[in-house]
């Protein structure tokens, strides 16, 4: 549904050391912060709080081949949002974007989701893991899709390896930054 464009990043990037990841095939995936921040106001700190997600947008780099994650879509109406659960629908995501997409001039895609977790530490549920699996299953052109889960106290990414359909927890650097 959505093309992989290798564009060439003409700004340089400051990166907070705490939001970069190395890849299975030793590239680098960049969270942009205020990427995070978008998802980290949806914390489920309260009890009442529920679930929230959203996409993932991003680019793959030119120079390296290295990945980085710009943009986040927010809960729309439609979604399903309980404490324990979130079922995203197409509705706003999709426009969502399509702005971002004609912004960018095409040169950003659809790289995977987010959603929260009421629990301090997140763990990806048994549903998850099969959406996850359902998703990298999909033919994306993508090498990579990732998977976000905002906890309370942390919060944890997982990539998924289209051509391996793999996913995997990925550790974060902090060498780098
Ligand atoms: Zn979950």
């Amino acid at each position: 549904m959505i093309a992989v464009l290798f564009v060439l990043m003409k700004v340089g990037i400051h990166i907070n050391r705490n939001l970069v990841y190395t890849l299975p095939n030793n590239k680098i995936l960049f969270i942009r912060p205020e990427a995070l921040a978008k998802m980290h106001q949806y914390k489920q700190v309260k009890w009442r709080d529920t679930e929230a997600g959203g996409i993932l947008i991003g680019r793959i780099l030119i120079e390296d081949g290295n990945y980085i994650i710009d943009e986040v879509s927010e809960p729309m109406l439609t979604d399903k949002r309980t404490r324990i659960r979130f079922i995203r629908k197409p509705d706003g995501h999709q426009e969502y974007f399509n702005k971002i997409w004609k912004r960018e001039k095409g040169t950003c895609f659809y790289f995977g989701e987010w959603h929260t977790h009421p629990q301090r530490i997140p763990v990806p549920s048994r549903t998850d893991r099969k959406e996850w699996n359902r998703l990298i299953n999909i033919s994306f052109e993508a090498d990579f899709l990732f998977f976000i889960i905002i906890g309370i106290d942390d919060f944890k990414v997982y990539c998924g390896s289209t051509s391996g359909r793999k996913i995997l927890e990925l550790n974060r650097r902090y060498e780098l930054g």
